[in-house]
Order: C-alpha cells, then structure tokens, then sequence
C-alpha cells in the first residue's frame, strides 16, 4: 500500500519534527499562543486561512531549511512544545470530582463536527456543538471520544451569481490536507472496519483527530478496495438519498462502535448527538449478546442504561425515517450476523412495532436503546415530551422521559483576541476551565469607557473584515478588483451594526425584515443615525424556499436607492465567517418561527463579545431573556405559520429597531458614551456568558447525564448481568399481568387541611413491590410540575387474594377530586416510563 505514505506529515527538517505535532491538535483552532509561529513561517497565507496543517503542509522546502537554523523560531518552537505538554497534564475540573473514576469514557457519536474550518465536516448548528463539546471535554477533562464521518467534499460551498442565484460547489477534502492522520493497528498497518451492506462488505478507513486531549476517529468508504459505486459514500454532508443517508448512518452508528472495539476504547457511555447515530444502540447490544451470551433483549435492557440520546428536532417530520422496504434490505445482513431475529430490529423503529408498512424512526430507534434522552433548551424539552409521546400511550406530557440540557458554546472559540484579552484582565485566565461564580463582579468591574472601547474595536476588525471579504466575492465574479473607492466606502465603524447570519430556510424566516422594504431602507439610510447591516447563510441546494429568500435579498441589494456601503451579504456561512460576525455585530437578529429552533448557538457567540440579541422568544432566548440583556420579539407563543402573525412580528421588529436599538445606541452623553446600551452589554456579558457557554452544558451532562448512566450500565452489567436479567423478568411479569390489574373503590375523606385517600387495588398475581400506585393531579398552573404522591400499600383486601387497601394522608388545599389514582411499573433499578410504559387509570 504505497500510497499510505502519502497520508503521514511531510519530511520536515529534524530541528523542526515538533511543528507536526502542534500542526496536528486543534487546540490551535481555540489557543493562540502558537499563532506566532504560523504567522513567521507565512504570514500570507496565516491571514487567509488560519490553518496551521496547510502552512506546515506547502511550505518551501528553502523556508523550512530556513528556519531551521533560526535561532529565535526554534526556541519559540520549544516553548510552544512545552506548553501543549502542561496544558496536557494539568489538573482539571473532572480531575476534582469525588466519584470521577466512575466514568471511565464517553463516546460521542455524531454526524458533523463543527471544530475548524480547516476541518470541513460540518454544515450548522448541530456540527458546532459537537465540535465545542469536544473543546470543552479537553478544557474540563472529561474523558471523551468523538465519533464521525470523513466526507471527502463536506457540506456545499456558496457562491452567488450576479442575480443572486446560489451556486453550490463542492470542492475536494484531501485528506493529505486535513489535520487528521490514519489510524493503525498495533503492527502499524492502516486499520480498517467492515462493514455487511447487501450482498457485498464495505471496507471502512479510520482516521483520527487530536482535539487538546480528545480523539475524534473517523470513517470513510473511499478505500481503494471499494466497488466504486461505494466509495462515494462518505463523500456529501447531507446531500445524496435516502438510500445513502442511510449508508452513512450505518456507518456512523454500527461502523463507529466496531472501530471503538477495534481499537479497544469500549466507551461505558454512548452520546448520540441526534438520531443519526442510533444504530450504534444495536452494534453495542449484539457485542455483548456474544461475550456474555445473552439474548438481545437481554443485552439491550444492560446496555441501553449506557446509552444518552439527545434530540435536536422540533417537529415530528424532521424525524429521520426510512421506507420499510429499504430498512429490511440493509438490516437483514447485520440481522443475520447477529443472530437476531429482524422483526424486533425493525420494530424498534416502529410506533406500532408490528406494523410492517411503518417507515423506520431513527428517534424511535434511539430513546428505545437508551437510558436516558434529552432536548436542548428548555422550551424544546417540553416540545420533544409532546413530539415522544406516542410511544407512552396515556402519560400525561411531564412524565414524557425527555429532560433537557440547554447548549452552549466554547467560549474561547468564539471570543476575539480582544474579547480574550479583556476577559483574562477581567476574570482571569483559567475563567472556562471550572466554577464560574466570579464572572459577574469581575464584569462589573470593568469601566463604561473601556467597555465601549472594545466594541469599537470589535467593530473596526469586522469593518476590515466585511470589505476584505466584500473585495474577494467582487473579484470572484470577475469584477475589477482596484474599485477601493467604493470599498472604503463600506461600512463604517462608528455605525450602528446589526447582523442576521443563518441556514436560509423557512422556519428561520430569513427575510422577515424585507417584509417592510421602505422601512429597511430608512433605517440604513437615515443620515443621524445610520445602520449596517451584514448578512451571511446558506440554502440546502435542495431548500428552494430558502434559495427564493437569498434571491430576495440580492433583489434588495440590487436596488438603485440602496443607501450605498451598508448592506452586505457574505458568501459561504462558515465558522470563520460566523466568529468575524459574531465579534464585531452590536447587535445579533434572529427571527424564527416559534418553537422551531430547538436551540440555536450562534447568537451564544455574541455574549463574550459584546454583542447583544434580539431574537424571536424561541430556543434559548425563551429562558435567557431578561430586558436588561437584550431585546425580545414575540409574544412567547407558538402562531404556526400565520402569515398575519408574520407580518405582526415583522412589524415589531422595525418598531424595535426604530424606538429602541437605534436610540440607545445613539444616545451620548457629555463624554460620548451611549451608558444604556454600554449597561445593557455589561448585562449580558456578565449574567449569559457563563450560563450559555459549553463550561456549564458540558458539567450538566457529566453531572446529571454521564455519570448516572455509567453507574447504571456497571450496575446492569455486575454478576452477568444479574440485574438486566432481573428486570427483564420484572418486565416480563409486568406485560403478562397488567391487563388483570383493577383499581377498585376510592374513598376520600377531606378534613380542614387535607384529605386522606383511600383506595383498593387488585394485582393480579403481581409481586406488590413491582408497581407503584401513585395520586396523580394536573399542573396547578401551565409552568408548574404536576403533583405525584406514592400511595403506601396496607392490609389486605379481605377475601380476595393479591389485593390492597393503599392510603395516604396528604396536606393540600385542592379539592380530592383534582387527585386521581394511578398504579404504574416500578423497580428501583428501572427507567420508568422509559423502560416499561404501561399504565392503568381508573376505568
Ligand atoms: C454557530 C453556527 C451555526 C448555528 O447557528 P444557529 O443559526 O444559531 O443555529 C450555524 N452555522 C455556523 C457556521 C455557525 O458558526
């Protein structure tokens, strides 16, 4: 295999062999110290791409000879070296916690990450977290591994015409360019992981990823011995069919696990970040049916308890589903090698698992294998109990078992050299590494003056930014590159600057503020008070909608009383385009239509910036709002796709802008300082930065996710698997009972500050401890938790066998009747309902 020594870091002069090893960790892509070094080798080229594998990958080899010999670089080089090892072996948050040796490692599955745009992998949202999580596992220590494809072309790169029509490009990822490296098995040959598809194997590739101390291992299909017609595979990001989509999923989920085991990284905790990788619950379940000789129920009940899925989705339709037929193709091979019986594979996807004409759910799929399942902000924590709850047939939604855990991002990805400079002044340097209690005195302790100062700042760089950007797109389309007139004109930093950056799709309603255009234009155009406004965002090529709103505002951009050089739209929404926006932005719009962003990130990234929102009360604005950080559009209620409530909400934002935004930011004092808006910037830097960086999510998923389901899985594992075989027997006396259980008579007996409840319930021959029976009563009102009381079981019903009075005295001021009786599955050990979903209400 001559062609594996293509795939290794170029001959480098001795001296210098240490760059490979700074060049290949992406800690570069969030720590700048080395920065310097890249910039010595070549300035140019640092300042166009940033990345530290390219300049170390197409230097000369006369300037490599150079620098080998100067004094000054090889020292830095030393230094560099030296601090990657301390940052490797300092202590860390996970370090400190009591019972961190109960987690041994979490594998985080996901379909993209988002790390770099060095590292073209991603396509939004959904990457970036990802990405960040990976960062911040480095940062806190917790010890992650990250699991995903390798396309060889990525998400689409956007270009657009002179009419405003996108162009998709898909230009190549040579590995050989990319900060990743083949991984090898222990005789160093290039490791691979087969892979059953219909009638033939696929031989996977496995690279990897250095991330401060996380791994990412990667797979892709475009091995040499691949039939030709699959090494494609792997190659688009969310392009292709079904029928690849699916491919990619296979791989993700069944590949990813193998090659964890391959390489001997069996990971107690699972993370499906998304449904996509959920078939990695099945390859985890059929590996222990073989070394412990189990049953795959069995093996699934032991495992899933490992297993954390969250979901991203917020509406049912978004759900990835497969056509019956095609699911059956492509499972039918791991089936057999498994020696599973495929129906129960294909009913696990199911709704109704004996429905053979359903499609296939990989969300169905996800929350049956696993132990635990989360949204991603609050108000989508309650979207997702209702988008899930039709496999709990009767709970009430807040049983629904879907939590959440708001995301984050990493702040030091997204800060500036500035933001970094003043944060470390303001709260030191280790302020993302743990408890981030003095964040907010040591913001408040900044001045007014220089708060404002570092937002002009801020942005001046995106000013530079916008025409360095503005001045390549020209030349792109062939335009006359020396017209610098007109790219000094662009912009100007002391104007107010609104940004709007997102995937330009319906939801998002990426032109609601075209809706008014006269008033747009005022807004831009008033001589006292001007705006800016930078755009940026990307349209699946197959998002005709979203392509129709891209054309709108080229339309706009297009039109001859544009007030000239405030208005520009950046091409090709990357993550090096979306931290220049997000920097220099004053203020960061985003308009969707309630509650279909699950979460959204990018207006996250403002926070340490400086910047301030003004979002739709959807995601996580709907819990960060306050009005001293920011402004609010909406009523904090769903309208579905109302066109009048559209242009209602429209009409609010122009008022916004017009009354709020643009007085306060013009609003001077004596000295010049606009102090509201200076307030309210020190407000949001203070109060959201801490709550909406990774820092705190990452914490909330150890702490209340990964380290409870490790306990769990060891606990279903002990004593071959005891416990899992238990419970499937408790689950199994639960599905033969339950039809036969009775709730009998009720008697209340009210007195003057409560009531003391009675009631007789028939077990059938169920062991009494294997339900509980429960007063069950409404929310008291739409944001609070309902009331569960366990009721305790008393003497004997007589003359009947297996039956129970149970009681309970409890202290309230609703009446009895708000309380009703309920008996559900119970076992100290079991998810319930996640596990066992039946339930009995009174006849
Ligand atoms: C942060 C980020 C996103 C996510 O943004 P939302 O619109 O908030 O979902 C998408 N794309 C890029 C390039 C980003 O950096």
């Amino acid at each position: 295999m001559t062609h594996m020594q293509h795939y290794t870091p170029r001959e480098l002069p001795t001296a210098l062999a240490g760059l490979a090893e700074l060049a290949l960790d992406l800690r570069w892509s969030w720590n700048h110290t080395s920065d310097k070094l890249w910039r010595t080798i070549d300035p140019e080229l640092w300042e166009t791409t940033g990345n530290p594998w390219l300049i170390m990958e197409i230097a000369s080899h006369q300037r490599l000879q150079e620098l080998a010999t100067d004094r000054a670089f090889l020292a830095e080089l030393q230094q560099q070296l030296a601090n990657r090892q301390d940052s490797l072996s300092e202590n860390t948050w996970f370090d400190a916690l009591p019972n961190a040796a109960d987690l041994k490692r979490v594998a985080y599955f996901s379909m993209e990450f988002g790390l770099s745009e060095a590292l073209p992998i991603y396509s939004g949202g959904l990457g970036i977290l990802a990405g960040d999580m990976l960062k911040t596992a480095s940062d806190l220590g917790v010890p992650m591994v990250g699991v995903g494809l390798l396309y060889q072309q990525g998400y689409f790169r956007q270009v657009l015409d002179a009419d405003g029509r996108q162009l998709a490009y898909f230009p190549y990822n040579n590995p050989a360019m990319l900060p990743v490296l083949p991984l090898r098995d222990a005789n160093g040959e290039w490791l691979h992981v087969d892979l059953e598809l219909p009638g033939r194997i696929l031989r996977l590739r496995c690279w990897e990823v250095t991330v401060g101390r996380i791994r990412l291992l990667l797979l892709d299909a475009n091995g040499m011995s691949n039939h030709p017609r699959d090494r494609g595979i792997t190659g688009e990001l969310y392009g292709g069919d079904n029928e690849t989509r699916l491919q990619q999923e296979l791989i993700l989920g069944i590949g990813g696990w193998r090659m964890l085991e391959a390489l001997g990284l069996p990971a107690q905790v699972c993370h499906l970040n998304e449904g996509h990788a959920a078939f990695a619950v099945l390859e985890r379940a059929a590996g222990l049916m073989r070394t412990q000789n189990l049953d795959f129920d069995t093996a699934l009940r032991a495992t899933r308890a490992g297993n954390l899925f969250t979901t991203h989705t917020p509406v049912a339709p978004a759900f990835d589903r497969f056509p019956p037929a095609l699911i059956q193709q492509y499972l039918a091979p791991f089936a057999e090698r498994w020696g599973v019986d495929l129906k129960a594979i294909l009913a696990l996807g199911r709704e109704h698992p004996d429905h053979a004409d359903e499609p296939f759910n990989m969300a169905w799929l996800a929350l049956r294998g696993s132990g635990a399942a989360n949204g991603v902000s609050r108000l989508h924590g309650v979207v997702s109990r209702a988008l899930f709850a039709p496999l709990f047939a009767r709970w009430p939604l807040p049983d629904i078992p879907v939590g959440h855990v708001t995301n984050g991002v990493h702040m030091p990805s997204w800060d500036s050299a500035a933001a970094d400079a003043l944060w470390t002044q303001a709260c030191g340097k280790a302020r993302w590494n743990g408890e981030m209690a003095h964040i907010e005195q040591g913001i408040a302790a900044l001045s007014d003056a220089t708060l404002w100062d570092f937002r002009a700042r801020q942005r001046q760089r995106l000013v530079d930014a916008v025409r360095r950007r503005h001045a390549h797109q020209a030349a792109g389309r062939g335009e006359d590159p020396a017209r610098t007139d007109v790219l000094n004109a662009l912009f100007d930093p002391n104007t107010l600057t609104l940004g709007f950056a997102r995937r330009f799709t319906g939801y998002k309603r990426t032109n609601l503020l075209l809706a008014q255009p006269e008033r747009l234009l005022r807004l831009l155009g008033d001589p006292q008070r001007p705006v800016q406004l930078v755009l940026a965002g990307k349209a699946h090529p197959r998002d005709l909608e979203g392509q129709e709103m891209l054309r709108q505002w080229a339309a706009f951009i297009a039109r001859a009383d544009l007030p000239p050089g405030r208005l520009v739209f950046v091409e090709d929404y990357d993550m090096s385009v979306a931290a220049e926006l997000v920097q220099g932005v004053d203020v960061w719009i985003n308009t969707p239509r309630r509650p279909f962003e699950a979460s959204g990130t990018s207006g996250m990234k403002v926070l340490i910036n400086g910047g301030i929102n003004l979002s739709e009360l959807d995601g996580w604005w709907a819990e960060a709002y306050a009005p001293e950080v920011g402004w609010a559009l909406g009523d904090g209620a769903e309208h579905g796709a109302d066109p009048s409530w559209d242009a209602a909400e429209a009409d609010a934002l122009y008022r916004l802008l017009e009354t709020a935004v643009v007085p306060e930011f013009y609003a001077r004092d004596e000295t010049g300082l606009p102090r509201r808006w200076i307030a309210r910037v020190r407000e949001s830097m203070a109060r959201l930065t801490p709550v909406y960086s990774t820092n705190r999510m990452l914490r909330e998923y150890v702490e209340h996710y990964y380290l409870p389901r490790a306990q769990a899985l060891d606990a279903r594992l002990a004593d071959q698997a005891a416990a899992a075989h238990e419970l499937q027997q408790w689950a199994h006396r639960i599905r033969t009972h339950w039809p036969a259980l009775r709730i009998g008579p009720r008697s209340d007996a009210p007195d003057t500050d409560g009531v003391a409840f009675d009631v007789q319930i028939y077990l059938d021959d169920l062991p009494p401890d294997d339900v509980a029976v429960q007063l069950y009563a409404e929310p008291p009102a739409p944001d609070a938790a309902p009331e569960r009381h366990a009721l305790l079981r008393g003497e004997p019903l007589p003359g009947a066998i297996n039956a129970f009075h149970y009681h309970l005295r409890l202290d309230t001021t609703r009446p009895a009747s708000d309380y009703t009786v309920r008996v559900v599955p119970n076992h100290p050990l079991a998810s319930v309902p996640l596990e066992e979903a039946s339930i009995l209400w009174p006849a």
